[in-house]
């Protein structure tokens, strides 16, 4: 069997595959509480064979799935999780609720639902390929990963060692655009500060009380501070979790403030942490109040590997971009017509591959489409971009690389109700059976040609100077969904 007739088969198992990428759009179920979700991954692949584990590195949701034995052993990442508050009907242009009960419910505002499907897609395709060879000729293992979303769940399991012996991992994400995915992301910690104060009635015992409330706009107003003494590329954010109640009368014994500390480099992260932690502990002192540092999770940047890459790539452009009907067209011309702040798409993509890309890429986007039915140019570079993924774990393990799938209308932007619209639509349809295929095409590459994979993990010990990964997330910090923080 070659690779084209393991794609072929993919293809042959679309309804299995779109079956997984609606349900679990359907589920929707947020970071560690997706256990239908990845049953319904782990139950496809355990009747086609696969040997199933589920509850890996210590958390209920996630899982390997692993066929074929012996070296090398290529892993596939999939996730599944949800966002919270994004519930919206598949396929509408407008913003309505999947049903009126279900305004403000979680919904996959960042496709993870595709994520999941052409993963599980993708390793169907491998499992027949590594049917027809001897024993010994190769593992493929799918990473069941939950908990993307504001979960660092690869991170925990990295910690856990659940990819240690894995010889290089691949991935994907569901777009707007269908590229490769180069370049770094941003390290981070995310730390909830529980301030305890004292209360009082606020008018006729106000000296008995002790503001926690107080502290919390303190500290907030500590990191504005900071935030002009910080490497460029960091950012600070945060969420006001608990104000203390509704009552002005009443002096506000807790408040919660949840940060979110990003940095091009974890060393960075764990700097900036402890400066943030300064601040914390000046405004407890200030209000006389106690504050509690509680970790919630973290990430490290990832480490790009030009080598897989370039497969990704060569895969990306030997399978047939998917084709788009008039009516999809339409459709995606309605989501546009949708967006509040629609981007610019060029300057989109040359922010993306770099300003020497923009004479490619302009014809590209000069015809105007509602769908980009077409594959960005190769590039590689070292840009680091603004956001953060907890894949930046497993690149520090092995080897591993990522691109981009079309599933959307031209301009989505991620974590948006239209985002959610689109993953359910024949287009993500359409874009999970190519994203799968390119998988399955990279993976058996990597099986046939010892050679690149060689090359890979050379490149791989140079970015890394041979440094062992070293988990960001300390001993004792466990995965929690977001309702227990
Ligand atoms: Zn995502």
């Amino acid at each position: 069997m070659d690779k084209k007739q393991a794609q072929k088969y993919i293809k042959s198992q679309k309804d299995v595959i779109i079956d997984i990428n609606d349900r679990v759009w359907e589920y929707a179920e947020t970071a560690f509480t997706e256990f239908k979700s990845a049953e319904k991954l782990c139950s496809v692949l355990e009747s086609a064979g696969f040997e199933v584990e589920r509850g890996v590195g210590k958390i209920e949701t996630a899982f390997t799935a692993r066929f074929g034995s012996g070296k090398p052993v290529i892993g596939l990442l999939a996730e599944y999780d949800a966002l919270a508050g994004l519930n919206q009907k598949g396929g509408s242009a407008l913003k309505e609720p999947t049903a009126p009960e279900d305004e403000g419910k979680p919904g996959h505002g960042c496709g993870h639902n595709c994520f999941g499907a052409a993963v599980v897609g993708a390793a169907l395709g491998v499992k027949e390929y590594l049917s027809a060879l001897p024993e010994g000729s190769g593992t493929v293992i799918v990473y069941g990963c939950p908990g993307e979303e504001g979960g660092s769940g690869k991170a925990f399991m990295a910690r856990e060692g659940v990819f240690d012996g894995c010889d290089a991992a691949l991935t994907w994400h569901p777009s707007s655009v269908s590229a490769v995915a180069s370049g770094s992301s941003l390290a981070n910690y995310q730390v909830l500060y529980k301030f305890y104060g004292v209360s009082s009635h606020a008018a006729a015992d106000p000296e008995a009380g002790r503001s926690a409330l107080d502290a919390l706009e303190l500290m907030n107003t500590g990191v504005q501070y900071l935030r002009e003494h910080i490497p460029d590329a960091a950012r600070i954010h945060y969420a006001i979790t608990n104000t203390g109640g509704f009552s002005p009368n009443v002096v506000q014994a807790r408040a919660d403030v949840l940060y979110l500390i990003r940095s091009p480099k974890s060393a960075q992260v764990k700097e900036l942490f402890e400066r943030v932690n300064n601040i914390a502990r000046g405004a407890a002192l200030m209000t006389d109040t106690r504050v509690e540092i509680d970790f919630v999770k973290a990430c490290s940047e990832i480490v790009k590997n030009e080598v897989l890459e370039r497969v990704l790539y060569s895969n990306m452009e030997q399978v047939p971009m998917p084709e788009f009907t008039q009516e999809e067209m339409d459709f995606a011309g309605k989501m546009r017509a949708s967006y509040e702040n629609p981007w610019d798409l060029l300057e989109h993509a040359v922010r993306r591959c770099g300003e020497s890309y923009r004479a490619q890429l302009e014809p590209l986007y000069a015809q105007g489409k509602n769908i980009n039915d077409f594959l960005l140019p190769y590039y590689t570079n070292d840009t680091v971009s603004a956001g953060s993924t907890d894949v930046g774990d497993v690149t520090w393990i092995c080897p591993t690389a990522q691109f981009d799938s079309v599933t959307t209308a031209a301009g989505t932007p991620n974590h948006s109700w239209q985002f959610a619209s689109c993953n359910k639509t024949s287009i993500a349809h359409k874009g999970v059976l190519y994203a799968a295929q390119v998988l399955a095409g990279s993976v058996i590459d990597l099986l046939e040609s010892p050679e690149t994979l060689q090359k890979a993990k050379d490149e791989h010990k140079k970015r890394t100077n041979g440094e062992k990964y070293r988990c960001p997330i300390p001993e004792g910090v466990k995965p929690r969904p977001i309702d227990k923080l």
